[in-house]
């Protein structure tokens, strides 16, 4: 009998092992907690060779042309001269073109939204999950691929199942293209563009718009910057407009006005001008606390984990994305090689648990000068 496969979480990883389990013909069912779906939520990303293979894989290598190009590479002093450039083009992806790409591969009968999962219990020959709505659902094989504060993740990791917080978070900003003034636009657009700071730096670039589109006039402008705050300061940073902290990230709209105007303000004092107005001319900053994550395993019985709901790497390695499609084909191909699944999962482990490892290593390196 075919098994049947339940995969919590229905972002990017999630969506990547869908499709290949379900086009190498194993029952398979994704339930994502979002009730409106994930479109138009992301920015940009830059690909690996696990993302280019993926796409190949399943005929959409198109989707590796659909992304704006940065021509350079360029490093600000504080007053906003260019002190360095590097001629090193890289062009980042839409990260909403590859989720709807591979939403649109699933059939809509296998995408469950709407469904948190709150637990899972192992069973002898499979696994059940609870889910806030009331309803159950028993697999042969459980995924947990539910991002970093994943439900799934206890059940296989046991106590040490908290990512640990390293220090510095990001502030970010999602700005449609035409409200960035005239002179910042002018020297940050087309470009990759850096100014560093001790213990912190700033970075951006320009992304698609939310809808995919790469035309001038419809980009975004993303632009990333690092803070160190002590953990005792960051429960301030991650308490919500209602004054509930939450673990992880503010969404846009989330971060209290008096934060918002600090941000702004800081901006206008530490950072160059370019970067000051992109700054001021996001209305709705978010923010993410960094955090490292390496599990003590990825598999136990029938429950396994991949994505950032296994891993937790900083996002210097602009990896998150590839490792989980390099766990979409480990866990593809280890299941399709055989009927015994309980074999299957000791291989995608022994398989992905050495790459987590040095991903999230990678990780600690880069940021050494922010933690
Ligand atoms: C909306 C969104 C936008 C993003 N945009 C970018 C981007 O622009 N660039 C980039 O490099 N990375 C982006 N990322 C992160 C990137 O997708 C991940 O770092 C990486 O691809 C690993 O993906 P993942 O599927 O393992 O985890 P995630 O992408 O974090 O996905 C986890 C998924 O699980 C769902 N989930 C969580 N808890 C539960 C639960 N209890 N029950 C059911 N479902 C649950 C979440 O809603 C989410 O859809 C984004 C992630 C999200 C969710």
């Amino acid at each position: 009998m075919t098994p049947r496969i339940l995969i919590v979480g229905g972002s990017i990883g999630g969506l990547f092992a869908a499709v290949l389990l379900h086009r190498a013909g194993f029952d398979v069912t994704v339930t994502e907690r979002s009730v409106k779906g994930l479109e138009g939520r992301g920015a940009g990303l830059v690909a690996q060779q696990e993302v280019f293979a993926i796409l190949r894989e399943v005929g959409v290598e198109h989707v590796a042309q659909i992304g704006v190009v940065a021509h350079e590479r360029i490093y600000l002093d504080r007053e906003g001269d260019i002190i360095q450039r590097q001629r090193t083009p890289q062009m980042q992806l839409s990260w909403d073109v590859l989720f709807r790409t591979f939403r649109d591969l699933l059939p809509d009968d296998r995408y469950q939204t709407g469904r948190r999962a709150i637990g899972v219990v192992r069973e002898a020959h499979g696994a059940r999950v609870r889910y806030a709505d009331g309803g159950e659902e028993r697999a042969d094989l459980v995924v947990g691929a539910d991002g970093i504060g994943s439900a799934v993740r206890a059940a296989v990791a046991g106590p040490h199942s908290v990512p640990d917080y390293v220090g510095y978070a990001t502030w970010r900003g999602l700005v449609p293209e035409g409200a960035v003034p005239a002179a910042a636009a002018g020297q940050l657009f087309e470009r990759f563009a850096f100014y560093e700071m001790a213990g912190s730096h700033i970075l951006g670039y320009l992304v698609a718009g939310p809808d995919g589109a790469t035309a001038p006039g419809r980009r975004r402008y993303n632009w990333v910057w690092y803070r160190r705050y002590a953990p005792e300061a960051l429960d301030a940073v991650l308490t919500d407009i209602e004054g509930k902290r939450l673990p992880f990230s503010l969404a846009p709209g989330r971060v209290r006005p008096d934060d918002v105007a600090a941000l702004r303000a800081d901006a206008g004092r530490l950072l160059p001008p370019s970067f000051a107005d992109a700054v001021a001319a996001e209305p709705r900053p978010f923010v993410h606390a960094i955090f490292d994550y390496v599990p003590a395993r990825m598999v136990l019985g029938r429950i396994a984990l991949m994505g950032d709901a296994a891993f937790v790497a900083r996002p210097h390695t602009a990896m998150g994305v590839a490792k989980a499609a390099g766990d979409a084909f480990a866990l593809r191909n280890a299941l399709r090689n055989g009927p015994d699944l309980d074999a299957a999962l000791v291989a995608y482990e022994a398989d992905r648990m050495p790459v987590g490892r040095s991903i999230v290593a990678y990780g600690q390196r880069l940021g050494q000068s922010l933690g």
